[in-house]
């Protein structure tokens, strides 16, 4: 199964036909989220359903108390999904009492089964429990993506969404709704829509993305898998990761120390602002939930007025945060990629950043956070896993690069240049951590190959280059 998306070419007309109809979908997905939360509630105060949990409790009757949960939850309709309620509308009375006859015959028909997944997740994750969290209503706009219903499901017979193969057009309409067409932009050269168009489509979907429309086809095929990727060398590459830069030494002695990031933005003083102006919009709306000194009343039930500056302010601030996480996942990506061309192996200490933290000033702490080695390390991780490359973390408490010199002495000083006291080496400390790094076995340094190397590193090792 693989899902490929496909640029629509609409007009003005359309494309506001679209949204309207995604705005009813929103509207229908509250409707049914708000029912199933009802039944939820109801279900939470019978008899049988605490009867069940408290027989769950005995510890010993365990059985009993499950059929008691699952007779309840049959009862008031629990457990039933999105498209039963479509199709049979589950019972008379709650077709009756929302007025769903009418609305099936109209609207309805535009949304396939996809929706209450949020709904769903919440009641897995918390069993119902109101008191940890509700399940999430959307918001004008909330809605952008609308899936047909599954083409092999024999209930949901009515297809929505359909793709005509023959002219490329995706269709829109059926069971008493007017039918749109909507004309995909194939580009022929394209491997991917090539693929797509030869496979059974299972599923049609549109989404709008940045004020731009697309078709999501799900196809019955395996996806294209990218060529492997295969490591020029078979290097080893250890690195010393700070909170700013990275050092890194390969086994060929070629001596880098980067800067992490690169050309980062630093947008966390936009965001500060941001976040002010919304904790002052937030006070103007509700004076009533501030004591006197300015703190926020505890103890007593709040209700929070959410003003239209209030949330656009809260939208900004997420999607600003939003855009530097994606732009920090690029750079560190990058990064990774060049240095998967060095080598094969990575050798690197494993940091406990909680203890690591511990140790840092204000300003440090703040950089760690902008610029996330912990995120470098999973991402690291994650590529490992995908490209099958090896991978050595060892414990900083057994080799302590750091503090050891490489005549095998340690000692506990912070500054950048480390001076050994004993056989008077100079030379930079992330560095020198990082050329430990590499001779390490089984999680201890091996300073007799740290010592009988050095000699052939150390030109480099003192002239280490600080641009890729
Ligand atoms: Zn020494």
């Amino acid at each position: 199964m693989f899902a490929h998306k496909i640029r629509l070419k609409l007009d003005k007309p359309t494309s506001d036909i679209i949204d309207k109809r995604m705005n009813v979908c929103r509207l229908i997905d509250n409707l049914f989220i708000g029912e199933m939360f009802r039944r939820v509630g109801l279900r939470n105060q019978s008899k049988t359903w605490q009867n069940g949990i408290a027989l769950k409790h005995l510890g010993r009757k365990k059985k009993e108390g499950n059929l008691l949960l699952s007779e309840a939850s049959k009862k008031y309709a629990c457990n039933i999904g999105y498209s039963y309620l479509l199709n049979g509308f589950g019972n008379k009375e709650f077709a009756h009492s929302w007025h769903l006859q009418h609305i099936a015959k109209t609207i309805v028909g535009l949304r396939g089964q996809n929706i209450v997944g949020n709904f769903k997740k919440w009641l897995i994750d918390h069993k119902g429990n109101p008191k940890k969290g509700k399940p999430r209503f959307n918001r004008f706009g909330d809605c952008r993506t609308v899936y047909g219903s599954l083409a092999t499901s024999k209930k949901t017979s009515g297809k929505i969404i359909l793709f005509n193969k023959d002219n490329g057009q995706i269709i829109w309409g059926g069971r008493g709704v007017d039918k749109i067409s909507l004309d995909c932009i194939i580009d022929p050269g394209d491997k991917n829509t090539q693929l797509a168009l030869n496979s059974t489509i299972k599923r049609v979907g549109i989404t709008k993305e940045n004020n731009k429309y697309y078709g999501i086809l799900i196809c019955d095929t395996d996806p294209l898998v990218k060529g492997k990727y295969s490591p020029k060398t078979n290097n080893i590459v250890s690195f010393d990761i700070g909170i700013k830069d990275i050092a890194i030494v390969t086994s060929d002695g070629k001596t880098y120390k980067l800067p992490l990031l690169e050309g980062l933005k630093d947008s966390a003083r936009e965001l500060n602002i941001l976040a002010r102006t919304i904790e002052r919009r937030r006070r103007m709306a509700n004076p009533q939930n501030y004591n006197e000194n300015g703190t926020i009343k505890r103890g007593i039930r709040l209700t929070w007025n959410k003003t239209n500056n209030y949330l656009s302010a809260l939208k900004k601030y997420k999607n600003l945060a939003y855009k530097q996480q994606q732009t920090r996942k690029n750079l560190h990506n990058n990064l990774i990629h060049w240095m998967m061309g060095l080598g094969n192996t990575f050798h690197f200490e494993k940091i406990d950043y909680r203890t690591w933290a511990k140790g840092l000033n204000k300003t440090q702490r703040r950089n760690m956070g902008l610029f996330s080695p912990g995120l470098f390390i999973s991402l690291l991780k994650y590529n490992v896993l995908k490209y099958g490359l090896k991978i050595d973390e060892f414990s900083t408490y057994s080799t302590a690069c750091s503090k050891t010199c490489i005549c095998g002495e340690k000692h506990n000083k912070k500054d950048d240049i480390y001076i050994c006291p004993v056989c008077g080496l100079a030379i930079d400390r992330d560095i020198k951590s990082a050329y430990l790094g590499l001779w390490v076995e089984e999680d201890k340094i091996n300073h007799q190959r740290a010592k009988d190397n050095y000699d052939k590193f150390k030109e480099r090792l003192n002239n280490f280059r600080t641009e890729r």
